[in-house]
């Protein structure tokens, strides 16, 4: 019998009875092609890795993360909180020993979600990530997390979540925003005053190919994360940046995206988008499950790869290396930019809008943070949306705060007005409390 070098464990959610809209992309079929291409390889055949069945999620887990408008119930179905479940139950057996790396084979998916959540943005309700990583920081006091988002698209969601949190390392590849959804994920956004530098976004051009996602993994991220130095390491492992992907144009194949995880080691790996459902995902996950075992995974090939060219141009190449030259340099002067960034100010407030595309919601958001020399500093987001008539205030305590940014926070929670908001919601990190009224 076969033995793979690293115990690792399979959690697998089709949700069968959820989807946007019955031919929609994101659909059950999804992971039922690789379910198939699984067995096929004989991959549960082999000593070591072995299947689990999802947890499902409960409102609390989701508190954590979430401002869900009104409620949580209104904004997730079933299905949703047991695709989260399904990433909080690959987190719980890597950090029980159970396993020593874990695959959350799970949908519907969740990095476009955002903090308040009005409605479905790019196919996205909760983020299940963000909510794998509070639970495991709440159940196993684990402090500091990095998440590298290797979807084709910008994970804006968990970088919206992660803004000001220094302890939980953000970097997202993506296709370059200009030429695809959500339009963000620019070098310049690189995290709020408090854990400035903590997010580092890679914007690449169309046809980066697998070598061109190799070079920033040796280039950037490997190196961000040895000195950044998380306990865990999750990969956001979208398999939408596949040559056969039919929204996008990266080109990369199964063999990248396994040599990508091999490199990467991820704890535990999510499943994001990839909607090339027959001709991607089936090989992409074998290849993936392989690498993160510890196993050979060089006969994984498609069946149409031989039809298709896939080194990249040299432009190409030279345009990474740039970018990589230049997020180093963003990375290595983080804590001096912040400082001068901040300045004499006390607050760093924003206005911005947020766009549901998949619901056609138009959220208005005033956020305020509370710069803080002894903490991350706590902060206040007034939200509303005239499609859904919600106006709501959410507060948000860090897990590491000092006593007078949780004092001012509290403030902002009582002291709202209910005829200004109808609802307000605190979120205590410190001392779990995740209360409306
Ligand atoms: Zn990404
Ligand atoms: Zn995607
Ligand atoms: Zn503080």
């Amino acid at each position: 019998m076969l033995k793979s070098p690293k115990k690792m464990a399979l959690v697998f959610f089709p949700a069968y009875d959820w989807a946007i809209s019955p031919t929609h992309p994101e659909r059950e079929e999804r992971l039922l092609y690789t379910q198939d291409q699984i067995a096929e390889e004989g991959l549960l055949d082999i000593e070591g890795i072995r299947e689990y069945r999802p947890d499902i999620a409960v409102e609390r887990d989701v508190e954590r993360v979430h401002f869900c408008v009104p409620d949580v119930k209104s904004r997730t179905t079933e299905s949703h909180m047991i695709s989260a479940g399904g990433a909080i139950k690959a987190a719980k057996l890597v950090l029980s020993h159970e396993a020593d790396c874990a695959f959350a084979l799970v949908r519907p998916p969740g990095h476009h979600s955002m903090r308040v959540v009005h409605g479905n943005r790019g196919f996205c309700n909760i983020n299940i990530e963000a909510i794998m990583i509070e639970y495991i920081r709440d159940a196993f006091g684990v402090d500091r997390v990095a998440v590298v988002d290797t979807d084709c698209h910008h994970g804006d969601g968990t970088q919206d979540i992660y803004w000001h949190d220094p302890d939980t390392l953000f970097i997202s590849l993506h296709q370059d925003g200009r030429t695809l959804y959500p339009g963000s994920g620019f070098i310049d956004e690189l995290g709020g005053l408090g854990a400035y530098g903590t997010t580092l976004n890679v914007p690449l051009p169309p046809f980066t190919s697998d070598d061109g996602y190799l070079y920033v993994m040796d280039h950037l991220v490997l190196p961000v994360l040895e000195e950044f130095r998380p306990e865990i390491i999750v990969n956001s492992a979208g398999q939408d940046n596949h040559y056969s992907d039919p929204i996008t144009n990266m080109m990369l194949t199964a063999q990248g995206y396994a040599e990508l995880n091999r490199k990467l080691s991820p704890h535990i790996a999510v499943l994001e988008g990839g909607y090339s459902i027959e001709g991607a995902l089936p090989y992409v996950n074998t290849g993936i499950i392989l690498a993160m075992a510890g196993m050979d995974f060089s006969h994984v090939k498609e069946p149409d790869r031989d039809l298709q060219s896939f080194k990249p141009q040299r432009e190409i190449m030279d345009y990474c290396r740039e970018l990589c030259g230049k997020l180093t340099v963003l990375w290595e002067h983080r804590r001096e930019n912040a400082v001068r960034l901040r300045g004499v100010n006390r607050y760093d407030e924003q206005a911005r809008t947020i766009f549901y595309d998949t619901d056609g919601i138009t959220e208005y958001q005033q956020e305020r943070l509370r710069l803080c020399g002894d903490c991350p500093g706590s902060w206040v987001i007034d939200s509303s949306s005239a499609e859904t008539g919600y106006r709501i205030r959410a507060v948000h305590v860090p897990r590491k705060s000092c006593p007078d940014c949780r004092k001012e926070a509290l403030g902002h929670f009582q002291g709202a007005s209910k005829s200004d908001f109808d609802r307000v919601f605190l979120q205590d990190r410190q001392d779990k409390i995740f209360e409306t009224r």
